[in-house]
């Protein structure tokens, strides 16, 4: 078992600073992949040995299989006192290591190091009860997902951008009425159409904490929707996944 310390670390939102910001990271730990469970055709959680790492829900981790110059961030999915470490991972097109992911030996050792970020939940709200919404679309409902299972009380709604029905990812871990699937190339069964129109059919809650999740021209739409709609910059939070 591998005891290495991990530390909670400035985050950075520039891809082009990866190199100069992970050279400087110590703290690398090997992991074992202890299973792969497909969801979709294209989507499967890694499921890897947790050891000692501590995170909170929210956080990203860098995983690299050693030898391979392959570092990739992933949200982590899993709640934050499970006996594991889950990732929900989407195979990209031509993409490498969403790619090579899905197809590897259980119990094959990769170097995982985290975890970091800040797109958490704050304690100070927790303590308020405050109502947050979760935006994501895709692979984003992950930080969602941990941030959920690890704070059973919170009074939350997550609003999940989808293409097709079957990508409503465990929807059944959400209670039926916090959870909404915007399907967009299909007939939902919540909602058929995109988040934003969701939101715009719906109208905002002003007294709620939003966090939004995904790509960036979904996380750059709805956060300028919402301030258009007059929630205040401080009550957006957002995670670029691409
Ligand atoms: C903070 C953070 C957290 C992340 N968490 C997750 C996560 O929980 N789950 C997850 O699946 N990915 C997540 N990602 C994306 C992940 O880091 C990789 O970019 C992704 O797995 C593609 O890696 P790759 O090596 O297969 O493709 P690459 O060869 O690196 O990239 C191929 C192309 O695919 C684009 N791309 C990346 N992700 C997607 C996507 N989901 N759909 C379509 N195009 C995409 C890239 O921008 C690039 O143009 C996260 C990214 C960041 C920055």
């Amino acid at each position: 078992m591998n005891h290495t310390q991990f530390s909670v670390t400035q985050p950075t939102k520039l891809r082009h600073k990866k190199k100069s910001y992970y050279s400087r990271m110590k703290k690398i730990a090997h992991s074992k992949i202890l299973d792969i469970i497909n969801l979709t055709e294209s989507t499967y959680i890694v499921r890897l040995e947790k050891n000692n790492f501590e995170f909170k829900a929210g956080q990203y981790l860098v995983l690299n299989i050693p030898g391979e110059n392959m570092a990739r961030e992933y949200s982590i999915y899993s709640k934050e006192d499970a006996p594991y470490i889950d990732l929900l991972i989407k195979e990209v097109t031509n993409g490498k290591l969403s790619k090579e992911l899905k197809y590897i030996k259980i119990g094959t050792k990769v170097e995982i190091s985290g975890p970091f970020g800040f797109f958490i939940l704050r304690d100070r709200e927790l303590n308020l009860a405050n109502h947050f919404i979760f935006v994501a679309t895709g692979t984003g409902i992950s930080p969602f997902h941990s941030m959920v299972l690890s704070n059973p009380r919170l009074d939350f709604e997550v609003i999940h951008g989808i293409k097709y029905n079957a990508e409503a990812y465990d929807a059944t871990d959400y209670p039926t009425d916090n959870y909404k699937a915007c399907t967009s190339q299909e007939r939902g069964v919540n909602f058929s159409g995109r988040v934003t129109n969701y939101l715009r059919e719906k109208g905002v809650r002003k007294n709620s904490i939003y966090y939004i999740c995904g790509n960036s021209g979904m996380v750059n739409e709805v956060s300028g929707y919402l301030e258009l709609e007059g929630i205040s910059p401080e009550n957006i939070r957002t995670e670029v996944f691409f």
